[in-house]
C-alpha cells in the first residue's frame, strides 16, 4: 500500500503508526471479544479511553487547573452558537475579531442570539492580516471578546493576542494544539478534532470554570456547556469512535514530544514552503501579511487560475493530494497539520521548484 501526502484542510492527514494501531485493534478491543465502538460508553474499558483523553489533552496543552475540559459533537460550527447562547447577556453586546471567513460565520451566528458587533474587521483588506495591538474598537460593556486563532481558509494566525481584559473566547479549530497559548487569556477555547486531533465527530471545548458557573442556565440541556461538565461529557452518548482515536492522537503526540515539539515541527514544515515562496521570484506569490502567516494552512498563488489548475492537476498525479485552495477564493493551499512529515513538506517543496522551472 503506498500512501499519499495528504495536504486537505480537514478532514486531514493522520499519523500513520495511530491509523495502524486502531485497525489492529478494531474488532476485538484489549481482549474484551468486540470493538470500542460496540461497546457501551457507560462501560469500564470505554470510560476509561475517555478519561485518558480528556487528561492527555490538558496535559498536553498545558491547560490550567481551573478549566473544565469537555468533548462534544456538532463541530466548531455548533459553538458558533452555543458560545453566545451560553454566555451572551441582556443589554451587554459580544465582540468579534473579523479575521476572515471563519470569524464572519462565528460572528453571524452570535447575532442571533444577543447584540453582536465587529470589534474589528480585515474584510477590506481581503483579510490578509490579524489586529495590530491598539486596533480593536471594544464597546463598553461587551461580555466577552471573540477570537479566531488561525483561518483556515485565508491563511493567518493570530499571534498578537488581545488583552482586553473580558473573557476571551478562541475558536482553535485549525491550529489546535500545534502551539502553546497564553491562557492567562483565554476563558473558553473550542474546535473541532478533525484537523491536528483525530477524525471528525468530536469537538474539543476547555472552558475556565467561573465562566461556566456564569454561563446562562435557561436554554436546552445539550446547549449548556454545565449540563457537559456535570456529567464529565457523558451526559448524552459521547462521539465514541472519534475520542477514542482523538486518545491515540494526543498519545502520540505526547511520545513525539509534546506541544513544544509539535510547534517546533509546525514552524519547521511551513518555513519550508514559505521559503520555496519567497525564492521562486514572483513564480508563487504569498497573499498574506509576513507576520501573520499561518503555520498550518500555506495558501499561495499562481499568475493564473489556469495554470493553478495545472498545478493541482500535476500534483495529484505525484501523490500530493488536497492542495486545491478554498472553493471561495481559489489558489493553492497546502494543509500541515501536526501529522503531516516533514518529508511530505519536502516533496511538495521539490514538486514547486520542478514545477515553476518548467512553466517559468
Ligand atoms: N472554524 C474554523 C477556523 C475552521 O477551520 C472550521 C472548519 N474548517 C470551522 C470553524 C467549522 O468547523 P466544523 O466543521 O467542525 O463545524
Amino acid at each position: 500500500m503506498a500512501r499519499i501526502h495528504n495536504f486537505s484542510a480537514g478532514p486531514c492527514t493522520l499519523p500513520l503508526s495511530v491509523l495502524e494501531e486502531a485497525s489492529a485493534e478494531l474488532v476485538d478491543y484489549q481482549g474484551n471479544g468486540m470493538s470500542i465502538i460496540e461497546m457501551s460508553h457507560r462501560s469500564a474499558p470505554y470510560e476509561a479511553v475517555q478519561d485518558r483523553c480528556l487528561a492527555l489533552a490538558a496535559e498536553l496543552f498545558g491547560v490550567p487547573d481551573d478549566f473544565e475540559t469537555l468533548i462534544l459533537q456538532g463541530g466548531a460550527t455548533l459553538q458558533f452558537s452555543m458560545a453566545p447562547m451560553n454566555l451572551m447577556v441582556e443589554g451587554r453586546p459580544a465582540g468579534y475579531v473579523d479575521s476572515g471567513e471563519w470569524a464572519s460565520k462565528a460572528l453571524a451566528d452570535a447575532a442571533y442570539y444577543g447584540d453582536a458587533y465587529a470589534a474589528w474587521s480585515g474584510q477590506e483588506n481581503g483579510y490578509r492580516s490579524m489586529p495590530q495591538a491598539g486596533d480593536l474598537a471594544l464597546r463598553d460593556g461587551t461580555r466577552y471578546l471573540h477570537v479566531t486563532s488561525n483561518e483556515t481558509i485565508g491563511g493567518i494566525r493570530m499571534t498578537r493576542w488581545p488583552d482586553a481584559g473580558i473573557p476571551l473566547v478562541g475558536d482553535m479549530s485549525s491550529d489546535y494544539l500545534s502551539r502553546r497559548i497564553p491562557w492567562d487569556l483565554f476563558d473558553l477555547v473550542y474546535g473541532g478534532a478533525q484537523k491536528n486531533l483525530g477524525p471528525a465527530g468530536a469537538t474539543l471545548i476547555f472552558i475556565r470554570r467561573d465562566l461556566l458557573d456564569s454561563s446562562n442556565a435557561d436554554i436546552g440541556a445539550y446547549l449548556r456547556y454545565s449540563s457537559h461538565a456535570s456529567k464529565a461529557s457523558m451526559y448524552n452518548t459521547p462521539p465514541v469512535f472519534a475520542v477514542y482515536m482523538m486518545g491515540k492522537v494526543l498519545e502520540w503526540m505526547k511520545a513525539e514530544g509534546g506541544i513544544d515539539e509539535i510547534e517546533r515541527r509546525a514552524a519547521a514544515r511551513s518555513a519550508l514552503v514559505y521559503d520555496a515562496i519567497d525564492a521562486s521570484d514572483g513564480f508563487f506569490k504569498s497573499p498574506v501579511a509576513v507576520d501573520d502567516r499561518s503555520h498550518m494552512n500555506v495558501v499561495f498563488r499562481l499568475s493564473s487560475s489556469e495554470l493553478e489548475a495545472e498545478f493541482v492537476r500535476q500534483a495529484t498525479q505525484s501523490g500530493l493530494s488536497g492542495l486545491k485552495g478554498h472553493r471561495s477564493v481559489g489558489g493553492i493551499r497546502a494543509s500541515l497539520y501536526n501529522a503531516m512529515p516533514l518529508d511530505g513538506v519536502g516533496t511538495l517543496v521539490d514538486f514547486m521548484a520542478a514545477f515553476a522551472s518548467e512553466h517559468e
